[in-house]
């Protein structure tokens, strides 16, 4: 009798446990529920497919490795594969049942999505797959031996991608798909420019500058010469570092079309960081010249606290700019007689395309400036997406709205010629600064 009854028991909790549990691993769906938002920043529970991946335990496949918790070795990421849960839910989707677990599917889900955007656009075999990236990763700042909290960054020796943990109240840097869009750029930043450039990038600029020092949108005085091939040295590490953030910044932009994306997760840096649309009666604002940028390292005293904070204030110029192309080109078709839409995908990444065909020229210009020992100039961006053979194509009108993104001090020198009232006199040559639309009607 007693026999029977423990019988009974084991049968009716057997029946029970498959009830409830179907095993989620044995039917290897490969649809999952996470959170994502649109191009609004609005975050919602959206069913998507995970066609790259594995093993759903190790949440591991050909897009992503995902360790949790590991360690930064000089050889890559030490650590356990992951152990990853979810429910199956009647209708065949995955439901993650942790927090670890939700954060290893949506950070695979992107990194799956952002190799998607670079095979349509050509640059499928540019990176290393799978993708190495660590979550959780427990860093401490050299500057004040405190633990790292809330960001992310990519490691160009170990071409991995760090997440630390995120400690806020809003939308963590794992589910933030902009932001992960963001570092995700800089593996591509770092293999397009070619090693030169990753290790010029690489000087350390760690530590923090005051913040007074980093307004850039204060007059500042002409400051006295500043030459020496150290100085120099730093301030093209600060000025590679932001076109390498402003960059990132804008496929951050992308891939989410949202403006917003850093401040979801980071609300203070909306300000500094949010990329916005002009309307037609705004200008564009021009990046600091060479002069304003070594003022600002020579009031921080070249002591090597030269600050990131400084290199990400340059880079939203250059992000705002790249994001509003588009805008400044008018109502001229983009591409293909499309009139260009913010939240078409498709044309975002024709403007991508664009930026990612100007990157060898960009590359070429940088390294001529270091090999003459001088400052990186910062029009080179501006004239790596726009060579003179498209220049030739602008109407006056697209010309005068694109070229007020141009340093005017920092433009090179041309000789014109100059015609006397007196018709006998021969015409002067005189030096003058290049103007893009001088010849434009
Ligand atoms: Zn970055």
């Amino acid at each position: 009798m007693l026999r029977t009854y423990s019988i009974l028991i084991w049968v009716f909790g057997l029946a029970m446990i498959s009830a409830c549990t179907r095993n989620p691993y044995s039917g290897a769906s490969k649809l999952f529920q996470i959170p994502i938002s649109d191009a609004h920043g609005q975050y919602s529970l959206q069913t998507v497919e995970l066609s790259t991946l594995g093993d759903p335990r190790t949440m591991e496949g050909a897009a992503a490795q995902i360790k949790v918790n590991p360690v930064v070795t000089t050889e890559g990421l030490d650590g356990q594969m992951p152990a990853a849960r979810f429910i199956l839910s009647s209708d065949g989707v995955m439901i993650p049942m942790d927090y670890v677990s939700m954060q290893l599917t949506t950070v695979y889900y992107h990194v799956e999505k952002l190799w998607e955007l670079e095979k349509s656009i050509h640059l499928e075999n540019v990176l290393a797959r799978p993708r190495k990236l660590g979550l959780s990763v427990g860093l401490i700042d050299p500057g004040d031996d405190r633990k790292i909290v809330n960001n992310a960054l990519f490691y160009a020796p170990l071409d991995v991608t760090l997440l630390v943990p995120y400690e806020r109240s809003n939308i963590p840097i794992s589910m933030n798909g902009g932001i992960l869009a963001h570092e995700h750029f800089h593996a591509l930043f770092s293999e397009l420019m070619g090693p030169k450039i990753a290790n010029l990038r690489s000087s350390s600029l760690w530590e923090k500058a005051p913040v007074e020092i980093l307004d850039l949108t204060n007059d500042v005085d002409i400051p006295e010469k500043l030459t020496g091939p150290v100085k120099i040295r730093k301030y093209n590490a600060v000025l590679l570092r932001a076109l390498d953030e402003g960059l990132a910044d804008f496929w951050g932009w992308v891939y989410t079309g949202d403006d917003s994306f850093v401040a979801a997760s980071l609300p203070e840096l909306e300000m500094r960081r949010s990329l916005f649309k002009l309307s037609d009666s705004d200008k564009i604002k021009q990046p600091p010249s060479r002069e304003a940028i070594l003022l600002r390292l020579k009031k921080l005293d070249w002591d090597g606290r030269t600050s990131k904070d400084l290199s990400y204030l340059i880079g939203t110029f250059y992000a705002r700019f790249l994001r509003n192309i588009p805008v400044l080109m008018d109502s001229t078709p983009f591409s293909k007689g499309l009139i260009f839409s913010d939240s078409n995908v498709t044309h975002r990444l024709k403007l991508a395309e664009k930026l990612i065909q100007a990157l060898p020229r960009l590359r070429d210009s940088i390294l001529e400036s270091y090999k003459k020992a001088e400052p990186i100039n910062p029009n080179d961006l501006f004239f790596s997406i726009f060579p003179e053979v498209e220049r030739k194509s602008w109407s006056k009108n697209v010309c005068e709205r694109l070229k007020a993104f141009l340093v005017e001090d920092d433009l090179p020198d041309v000789e014109v010629k100059v015609t006397s009232p007196d018709p006998a006199a021969p015409p002067q040559l005189i030096a003058t600064k290049l103007d893009i639309c001088a010849e434009k009607k």
